[in-house]
């Protein structure tokens, strides 16, 4: 025993000595030159800052800051620089397609592995990150905790992409958003892993428990996807057992019962905001709860003139009536006919992202505003605008740059010429220079709550 103990000191003084070793390597800085840096929490531009970045996080940001001898020198002094963007609601691991599934999304959870599935979120989460895009909640419909396992491996230093935070499959009582056969249903094998059925107060806790412990960063409740849903108590039991592992609560919410329901139990995030009144929007301002509406255009590849008119008043009665908006999306599907109307290339998943300010814009919302919800209430309802988001020392340096000014004209985030993420370059002169993000090894220790 005392020999193992004996082994066990020496292994720990060897690791220590090797973190040492790594903190005392001095971390790079890098000196931005913003030609125009825009603070989304008041809506105003500062001209010609400069933002020095140490390693992952930002040291400093100012109008006369002195360059330190071998710092890196990035100049967008031609350029509007701004915090990175966020997707509050979308789904990188699940695609369906008119081809084989005819849009009918049961099939892809057939035919299509985690495996498979996960593949695709990476490549999707390397688009959305092109786009400007360096935090997105991927909320459900994501195979067995793919969304969890490439929070992970992006964290970890495998591949770029954006900050995930991840909820693991969606909790749902009986069926989740599926009407399974029995044939389905039975022992689970094609429910889950899409869903988790989770029926009683004991259920709804162990479900929960092991979202947090695959990985899961957030919490998705399917609050009424069948007419027996969740009641007031059960939202409310949700968010405390939530709270213990750090996690908060959004729910999928389809009719103005269940939008109630989730009301009155004080939850973080509405997402969908079709089923949602005046009243409830002016109850979500009120309480401080999310919308995450999941604003569709009506684009050549997607939505009908009727959807969309609808979608743009709710969305314009929420921001009139102050509801905490954030910028959502809900993607999960392809067709052939995404395609760039001028070039006739293939649309990237950025820019069918992005593509979703058309409905901001139909609803005249002031550019400020959109990227306000673009940005600092992405954040906060991603809860993590403690450490992201913010172009301000300690922070991690999470930013992009565009040609053009956001404030005035939002489609100048179409663009998106620069991105950096922890620190690194990850775009420069509208290319993509992803090299120092790819590793072999799990190379970064990321300083979350858990080993996972
Ligand atoms: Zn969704």
């Amino acid at each position: 025993m005392k020999r193992r103990t004996g082994m066990f000191c020496l292994l720990l003084v060897a690791l220590l000595a090797g973190v040492a070793a790594v903190q005392s390597q001095p971390a790079q800085i890098t000196a931005i030159k913003a030609g125009r840096l825009i603070d989304p929490e008041t809506g105003t531009a500062a001209t010609n800052q400069v933002i020095l970045v140490e390693g992952e996080k930002i040291k400093a940001v100012g109008a006369n800051l002195a360059i330190p001898a071998g710092a890196v020198v990035i100049d967008l002094s031609k350029l509007t620089v701004l915090p990175g963007l966020v997707d509050a609601h979308t789904h990188m691991a699940i695609t369906y397609k008119e081809k084989p599934e005819n849009n009918y999304y049961y099939l892809t959870y057939v035919m299509e592995s985690t495996p498979l599935r996960a593949i695709q979120a990476a490549s999707n989460g390397i688009q959305l990150l092109n786009s400007g895009f360096t935090v997105v909640r991927d909320v459900g419909n994501n195979a067995l905790y793919a969304d969890a396992a490439l929070r992970q491996a992006i964290e970890q230093g495998w591949l770029p992409g954006p900050t995930v935070i991840p909820s693991g499959p969606m909790i749902g009582s009986t069926g989740g958003q599926f009407w399974p056969t029995p044939e389905m249903y039975k022992d689970h094998n094609i429910m889950f892993p899409e869903y988790i059925d989770a029926n009683s107060p004991d259920e709804i806790v162990r479900a929960i428990r092991e979202n947090m412990l695959f990985g899961a960063r957030t919490i998705k409740l399917c609050i009424d996807c069948k007419p027996w849903g969740y009641s007031v108590d059960d939202i409310k039991l949700a968010i405390s057992e939530a709270a213990k592992g750090g996690c908060l609560v959004e729910g999928h919410v389809q009719t103005a019962d269940g939008a109630q329901r989730a009301i009155d139990a004080g939850i973080h995030i509405i997402a969908h905001g079709n089923a949602l009144t005046p009243e409830h929007h002016r109850q979500m301002a009120a309480k401080g709860i999310f919308l995450a509406g999941t604003d569709t255009p009506f684009m050549p590849y997607r939505g009908s003139e009727e959807a969309f008119k609808r979608t743009v008043a709710n969305l314009r009665d929420a921001w009139e009536k102050k509801v905490p908006l954030t910028f959502s999306t809900d993607f999960d599907y392809w067709n052939e006919r995404m395609k760039n109307e001028k070039t006739g290339e293939w649309l990237t998943r950025g820019d069918l992202t992005i593509a979703f300010l058309e409905t901001w814009k139909a609803a005249k919302i002031p550019p400020a505003d959109i990227l306000y919800a673009m940005t600092i209430n992405g954040y906060k309802a991603s809860d993590i605008i403690k450490e992201r988001g913010p172009i301000k020392p300690g922070f991690y340096a999470d930013l992009i740059a565009v040609a053009g000014n956001p404030l005035t004209d939002i489609d100048a985030l179409r663009s998106v010429q620069f991105v950096m993420k922890n620190g690194m370059v990850f775009k420069k002169e509208g290319v993509m220079t992803p090299e120092k993000f790819f590793h072999p090894g799990p190379v970064r220790t990321p300083s979350g709550r858990w080993t996972r």
